[in-house]
């Protein structure tokens, strides 16, 4: 299958879904997560009409961003950021996707402020893992989310988008997007321009779409399987500092 095809067959499976959960198919967005894949899929991709596309590492995103100038393309940071790759990760106009703490979003905000441009960002939630422990994806408890809100909306230089998270590993996906989609609804209550919802992958994109994602992160089922087995979530690396 060719890449216009997997973006075609993507886009329907989110319209189905859409339709299936009663939604309009354009309420939903889809990022193309191009991280281990080389700059001309993207441009392959750009070209078939996709616009949004994210990476996870602070290095591929902002050498693909060199490589992809010339294309007309949004980036997206869905990894965890450490704070002293923020500044260069904002620079590259990204939505960060991945604000789990103060201290980030702090810094986000003076970068931001400091490029006289706002950055776009999704507070990421950590859904946990199947016995409940923190799944060391990245992504603040869900205790810790309204509150991480706030400080985002008080600041000048950041956009509240919405929510972010992915499904624990293991098990049914659709539990823990309800919890996300409980979140999200009192996030929203608080601050009616946080309307998004990033959720879904490949695997779960459908049941992100009926618990009210707007953005679906999609890599595998656009690329194919990735080369390199580890990274995807950067999960056997040791948590970054917390600064
Ligand atoms: C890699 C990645 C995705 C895409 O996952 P696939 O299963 O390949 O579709 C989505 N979100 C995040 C945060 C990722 O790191």
């Amino acid at each position: 299958m060719s890449l216009a095809e997997n973006l075609r067959t993507v886009r329907a499976r989110i319209d189905a879904a859409a339709r299936t959960a009663g939604r309009a198919p354009a309420d939903v967005g889809l990022l193309a997560v191009s991280k281990t894949w080389p700059a001309d899929d993207v441009r392959v991709l750009a070209a078939a009409g996709q616009h949004d596309f994210g990476e996870n590492r602070v290095q591929e995103l902002l050498g693909k961003a060199v490589d992809l100038a010339d294309v007309d393309l949004r980036w997206h940071f869905v990894g965890q950021l450490q704070r002293n790759k923020a500044a260069a990760v904002a620079r590259t106009g990204a939505v960060v996707h991945s604000v789990d703490r103060p201290a980030l979003a702090t810094t986000l905000d003076r970068a931001a402020q400091e490029m006289g441009r706002p950055v776009e960002v999704f507070v990421q939630v950590d859904l946990g893992g199947p016995e409940g422990e923190a799944a060391a994806r990245g992504g603040a408890a869900p205790v810790a989310v309204p509150a991480l809100c706030d400080t985002v909306a008080g600041t000048a230089g950041l956009r509240l988008r919405g929510l972010m998270a992915v499904a624990p590993r293991e098990g049914d996906p659709a539990p823990a997007f309800a919890r996300l989609a409980a979140l999200a609804e009192r996030v929203r209550a608080d601050h009616p321009e946080a309307g998004e919802l990033s959720a879904g992958m490949s695997g779960d994109l459908e049941a992100a779409v009926a618990a009210g994602a707007t953005l679906v992160r999609v890599g595998t089922a656009l690329f194919g399987a990735r080369p390199l087995p580890c990274g995807e979530f950067e999960e056997h690396q040791p948590r970054e500092s917390q600064q």
